[in-house]
């Protein structure tokens, strides 16, 4: 009840940031808490004129940005991580407010967006010498690009905002980052504690709808897009960027397949495949949501996770024992209301779940479906919430052709106790990371990204930081 009450009491203390200061404005945002469905915050909404104020920033503040060396850089990064993570358990609690998920997730995201700008900027990106010989001396540089916008979505606002903001900023580029509407508040917060950070004008932080993004991809002094979000909202961030030539790295939705070969334990790896399926209640691009499990180990398998299922706590995450948060937004929780709906007239067996519970707030029980028509939507579509479809094969080759069978590509598993094998078949995907034994793991160091319509570029590593860069031949003739 306390926890209500405190939901009830309108947050406002919000603000932009341009140009080092700390802006409202006359529009305004509403912010959910998705745990009871209810308004909790409101936040400035930015005008175009904010935003031509936040590009005209990032230009002005970019001469003395690139001229520091990456050193530099690197040093403000690592000292705006120290005060994140400072600050790190009020951030979460508010994450968990606007996100809803369960408060050691909150916790958890922190810590990884911390750790990956910090491992972010251990990477060296050195010139290249092509060519040094009696006539000539080629050398392959990289220079920043410029003014960097940046689009996050609302499942990791957090991480997902952190990843290209360091890599931006750490190759010497200036950034207007913009959050989703229904998740505004945390990154307005880091932006307030990162403002004596960095210098005036390097980081905007503006809120906004999704006309604002829109803006953003079409604005002339804006020479790259990083995107994360959907597979239908990159493509028209991809057809915008084209006026203007900009640079786009697009990180966008997936249908991740697991296969689940003959030779594992179903109760050895049951935890692990439910939390990769399930956790932030499947609103994870790269989590688990198709399962191919071999037949000789099907009925195990379903039983072990069906178990799982059992041991979730569904609730508030701000609650201890929580375990599975809610949807975050009503859109997402009516369209995987919908989902369950046709899903239960294809006529599949429904092991756990099915029932929506009377509300309030957007809650949904982790669901597992059998006997499925491979072409419902539940299999063709990323569902993007906590119901998954487990399916049988007998052939491997037949679960891969299967596994492939769709226009997503971004990442997907093998299970098997022959790792050699696994990593034979995991390279078989069409997908930008294929895991052995594992689902979920990224790093810093390691480039992650979408085959197929799942996106374009990769992020992180020397691969995802170069896309911050115009890599420039300089060539000289000897004399
Ligand atoms: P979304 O595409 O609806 O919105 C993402 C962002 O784009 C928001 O900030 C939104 O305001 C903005 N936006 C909306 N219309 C725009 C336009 N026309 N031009 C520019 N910006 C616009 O996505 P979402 O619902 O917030 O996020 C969920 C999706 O994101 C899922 O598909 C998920 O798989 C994907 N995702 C991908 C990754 C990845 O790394 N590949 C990570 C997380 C989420």
């Amino acid at each position: 009840m306390a926890e209500r009450a405190a939901s009830m009491t309108l947050r406002t203390d919000f603000s932009l940031l341009i140009d080092g200061k700390l802006e409202h404005s006359d529009q305004e945002l509403e912010v959910i808490n998705p745990a009871f469905g209810t308004v909790f915050a409101r936040c400035p909404a930015a005008s175009r004129s904010h935003l031509d104020r936040a590009v005209k920033a990032a230009r002005a503040a970019l001469p003395a940005w690139r001229a520091k060396s990456f050193a530099e850089r690197a040093a403000l990064v690592r000292k705006s991580s120290e005060v994140l993570r400072e600050k790190q358990n009020e951030l979460a609690e508010l994450l968990t407010r606007e996100q809803g998920k369960p408060l050691s997730q909150s916790v958890a995201e922190i810590d990884r967006g911390t750790a990956q700008s910090d491992g972010l900027v251990g990477i060296e990106i050195p010139n290249e010498v092509l060519v040094d010989d009696k006539q000539n001396h080629i050398e392959l540089r990289y220079r920043p690009l410029g003014v960097i916008g940046i689009i996050t979505p609302w499942n990791a606002p957090i991480s997902l905002a952190l990843g290209p903001l360091v890599s931006a900023l750490y190759t010497g580029n200036t950034v207007v980052l913009k959050p989703s509407p229904y998740t505004p508040l945390t990154t307005l917060k880091v932006a307030e504690l990162l403002k004596g950070v960095f210098p005036p004008g390097v980081m905007n932080v503006l809120a906004g709808g999704d006309q604002l993004g829109a803006w953003m991809t079409e604005h002339p002094d804006v020479d790259k897009i990083s995107f994360t979000g959907s597979v239908a909202t990159g493509k028209k961030v991809l057809a915008s960027a084209a006026a203007t030539m900009k640079r786009v790295t697009l990180e966008l939705g997936g249908n991740d397949p697991a296969i689940i070969m003959d030779d594992v334990d179903p109760k050895a790896i049951a935890k692990k495949v439910f939390f990769a399926s399930f956790v932030n209640s499947g609103q994870v691009c790269m989590a688990i949501k198709r399962i191919y499990a071999h037949e000789s180990i099907y009925d195990e398998l379903c039983a072990a996770l069906v178990e799982e299922a059992r041991k979730a706590k569904i609730g508030n995450g701000l609650e201890p024992d929580t375990t599975l948060g809610p949807l975050q937004n009503k859109m997402q929780y009516d369209k995987v209301v919908n989902l369950i709906n046709d899903t239960k007239k294809t006529g599949a067996k429904f092991l756990t779940g099915g029932d929506v519970p009377k509300g309030p707030g957007y809650f949904l029980p982790p669901t597992l479906v059998t006997d499925i028509d491979e072409t419902s939507r539940l299999v063709q579509e990323e569902q993007f919430g906590p119901i998954v479809p487990i399916m049988k094969f007998s052939d491997v080759e037949d679960a891969i052709r299967r596994a492939n069978d769709t226009r997503y590509g971004l990442s997907g598993s093998v299970w098997t106790k022959d790792t050699e094998h696994g990593a034979e078949i995991a390279s078989r995907l069409e997908v930008g990371t294929a895991w052995v034994n594992q689902h979920r793991a990224t790093s810093a160091f390691v480039p992650f990204g979408g085959a197929k319509e799942s996106g374009l570029g990769r992020a992180y590593s020397s691969l995802g930081l170069k896309s911050y860069m115009e890599p420039e031949v300089v060539s000289v003739a000897k004399q």
